[in-house]
């Protein structure tokens, strides 16, 4: 396995750093506060080929691998975890969706477009009472002239604010658990579908979440992806990307954590003496950049995997659970180091704390990948 960058890939990595840093960085409080979708920001990143960077160059993307995906993903997200998820969405949950599962039909109509920024993309898996338990749908998805009447509602939809088009999973019925249910790609703009914005997030803000509620949403047959019944298929190779992605943006918020924590290591005097020169400080910067670089092998290796294999899901797990985690004991570190300095709403060290966490919910609960890591090695592995 390569751990060196290709020359191509420092020079990707070094294009999106400098975007994000003239260009996202000084925007970041703003969004936080606001909690408004940040579409302008999200067409520049369009406009730098980042919102379907796997996608191919004759599809409309920007025919990247997934480790120039993933350096991406971390070097927005070290800027703005919320630039950062809004990305991994359109990237992961969707476009990689349609061009993997797509009917040719379906690729015409959306890809081009999901790839360039002109349509946003999001994905509906999550439901009241079905989040971890995901398979415990009760949208459903009923036989209604030649295509289907969707009915239930969908809860924390990223994305949705701004979105054109969702994935949406939807269950024959009740008792159809994972193997009856299917995955659409279904325009928003349709009679019966409306949006009710998740009442102030704590982090990640401006993720555009909401609620997705479907009163009899009718469907062509064509907005199926994959076959009927093969929605959980679909589900689990598009969380496997995404679980790579988050870990990618776990590496950028532990970073930016890192950085702050340094800072205030080296400026911040106690005793006549800069902070950093104590060892209980020195050996919690360490401890930081050990575990964000362990994080970053695995991170690496899922993404190199995931160019070469169909099914990533236990190095995939595997660096989301690390990488998300260290990121929120970096941003739990740095505001150790920075104590009153950091404790105040408004300074970054409270926005990546905030942001930090939701990485462990996202695309799977830390607990959700330690059950799937479980199983994968109890079966052998990949
Ligand atoms: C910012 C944000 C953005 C999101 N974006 C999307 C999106 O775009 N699309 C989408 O579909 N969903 C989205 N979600 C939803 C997310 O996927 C779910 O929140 C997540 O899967 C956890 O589900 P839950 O919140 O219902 O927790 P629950 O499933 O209720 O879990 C509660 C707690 O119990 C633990 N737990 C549950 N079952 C077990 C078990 N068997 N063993 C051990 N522990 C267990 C969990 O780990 C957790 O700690 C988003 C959530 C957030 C916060």
């Amino acid at each position: 396995m390569r751990i060196e960058l290709t020359p191509e890939q420092s020079r990707f990595r070094k294009t999106v750093r400098d975007f994000a840093a003239t260009a996202v960085a000084p925007r970041a409080a703003e969004i936080d506060a606001s909690d408004l979708f940040p579409r302008d920001l999200v067409s520049a990143a369009a406009a730098r080929g980042l919102l379907g960077i796997t996608v191919p160059d004759a599809a409309g993307g920007a025919g990247r691998d997934y480790v120039s995906y993933a350096l991406a993903v971390e070097e927005v997200a070290a800027a703005s975890a919320t630039l950062g998820a809004i990305l991994v969405v359109n990237n992961s949950l969707v476009a990689e969706v349609v061009h993997r599962f797509g009917t040719d039909g379906q690729k015409d109509a959306w890809l081009a477009r999901l790839a360039s920024g002109r349509a946003i993309g999001a994905f509906a898996l999550s439901e009241a009472q079905a989040g971890t338990d995901a398979a415990r749908q009760e949208t459903t998805a009923t036989a209604h002239g030649e295509g289907y009447l969707l009915r239930g509602r969908k809860v924390w939809v990223a994305n949705g604010a701004a979105a054109d088009v969702a994935v949406i999973f939807a269950a024959a019925g009740p008792a159809a658990r994972g193997r009856g249910v299917s995955a659409f790609l279904v325009p928003l703009d349709l009679p019966g579908l409306t949006r009710e914005a998740t009442d102030d997030p704590l982090g990640v803000r401006g993720l555009g979440c909401v609620d997705l509620r479907l009163d009899d949403v009718e469907v062509p047959a064509s907005a199926l992806l994959a076959g009927s019944g093969q929605g959980f298929d679909v589900a689990k190779w598009a969380l496997d990307g995404a679980r790579i992605a988050i870990a990618a943006e776990g590496l950028g918020v532990g970073r930016a954590a890192f950085e702050v924590a340094l800072r205030h290591a080296r400026t911040r005097e106690t005793f006549g003496h800069p902070i950093g020169e104590y060892q209980a400080i020195q050996w919690q910067i360490a401890d930081i950049a050990t575990e964000l670089d362990a994080a970053r092998m695995l991170v690496l290796r899922a993404a190199a995997a995931r160019d070469v294999r169909e099914r990533v899901t236990l190095e995939a797990s595997m660096a989301k659970l690390a990488a998300s985690e260290a990121a929120q004991r970096a941003a739990d570190r740095a505001m150790r180091i920075l104590a009153s300095a950091g404790y105040r709403r408004g300074t970054t060290a409270e926005r990546l704390l905030r942001d930090a966490r939701a990485l462990e919910i996202v695309a799977g609960t830390s607990e959700a990948q330690r059950m799937i890591i479980a199983a994968q090695v109890a079966a052998g592995g990949p």
